[in-house]
């Protein structure tokens, strides 16, 4: 089995989504194996993001993830990467697919409600930023 990490956005916290996009992640058959609310400092965002850094939308981007606590979670699946991908929708809800998380609860492309690792390797790096290995049952 596969694990990715996945973030429930400040804007789906603060509108009480997370039981409702939880409940999304389980009917995908992925499992939630860790999970925590967060504050995200100023340094640990731009450190998560810093491959965006040189982007106009950075500044923004970090100010929304740290503005609310967020949640933090290591998912569980077959294909867990990738199938997150999909249950998350387009990055723009504009563009998301029917019943995806984006296209249901994303205000915008940027208040986009969840983040999903975009590879096996980035998945393995961020959990580790988060949890630690007896975090994760
Ligand atoms: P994530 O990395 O959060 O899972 P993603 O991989 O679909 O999302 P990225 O291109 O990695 O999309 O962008 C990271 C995040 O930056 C987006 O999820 C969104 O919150 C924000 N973002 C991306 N493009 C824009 C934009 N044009 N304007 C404002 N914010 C943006
Ligand atoms: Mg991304």
């Amino acid at each position: 089995l596969e694990r990715t990490f996945s973030i429930i956005k400040p804007d789906a916290t603060r509108r009480n989504l997370t039981g409702a996009i939880n409940a999304t992640i389980e009917k995908a058959g992925l499992r939630i194996v860790a999970q925590k609310r967060i504050l995200l400092t100023r340094a640990q965002a731009e450190t998560f993001y810093a491959v965006h850094s040189e982007r106009p939308f950075f500044g923004e981007l970090v100010d929304f993830m740290i503005s609310e606590p967020i949640v933090v979670q290591v998912l569980e699946g077959e294909n867990a990467v990738a199938k997150y991908r999909e249950v998350m929708g387009a990055t723009n809800p504009a563009n998301a697919a029917e019943g995806t998380i984006r296209k249901e609860f994303a205000l915008s492309v940027g208040e986009n409600s969840a983040h999903g690792s975009d590879s096996l390797d980035n998945a393995k790096i961020e959990i580790a930023q988060f949890f630690a290995g007896n975090e994760i049952v």
